[in-house]
């Protein structure tokens, strides 16, 4: 059974190889996910509950009831079921130029083919997600978890806070294009 100092450890990428994989290759310990949320929760600097985090630094969390996008840095992304990326900066790699910033010349993929999105926080500017797509492509939305059955039916207990499972984000846009 792993106790919070370990999750720390593991959070904190401060274990070796070895102890990881023997955590790996163990049996899966069942009140880790709670451990996880208590370790991320006091490492952020707001009070907000963390449901389910979404990377290093995006977490979904509740806010007035409802399921709500946030960064370590407190930026808050909104409706959950909205695609976080709408709302970050972005910064397009699809020039020689700024793709050779990342890679030498001839290393890097044709900008005419693909482009590099670099999704930032607007609080922070921490880099949070890229994407690789050929250009016009769609904004990905990398997550969008079911939270109502993850708890109900994977934890066995009620959900913080609810929200009707569905993606909101085209319904965003459309408002927005008014
Ligand atoms: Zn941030």
């Amino acid at each position: 059974m792993e106790t919070k100092e370990l999750v720390k450890d593991i959070i904190e990428g401060r274990l070796s190889m070895e102890e990881l994989y023997r955590i790996i290759s163990s049996d899966k310990n069942p009140g880790r996910f709670k451990l996880v949320l208590e370790v991320l929760q006091e490492k952020v600097p707001w009070d907000e509950k963390i449901i389910l985090p979404l990377s290093d630094s995006l977490f979904i969390v509740c806010k007035d009831n409802k399921p709500i996008v946030k960064c370590k840095c407190g930026f808050e992304f909104g409706d959950y079921r909205v695609n976080w990326k709408l709302k970050a900066k972005v910064f397009v790699r699809d020039t020689l130029e700024s793709l050779q910033e990342l890679y030498k010349p001839f290393m890097h993929s044709d900008p005419n083919w693909t482009e590099i999105r670099e999704y930032y926080c607007p609080g922070c500017f921490t880099l949070l997600e890229t994407e690789v797509v050929p250009p016009g492509y769609p904004v990905i939305f990398d997550f969008l978890p079911d939270i109502n059955a993850f708890y109900r039916e994977w934890l066995g207990e009620e959900p913080p806070c609810e929200a009707e499972f569905m993606d909101k984000t085209l319904e965003y846009i459309r408002e927005r294009m008014k």
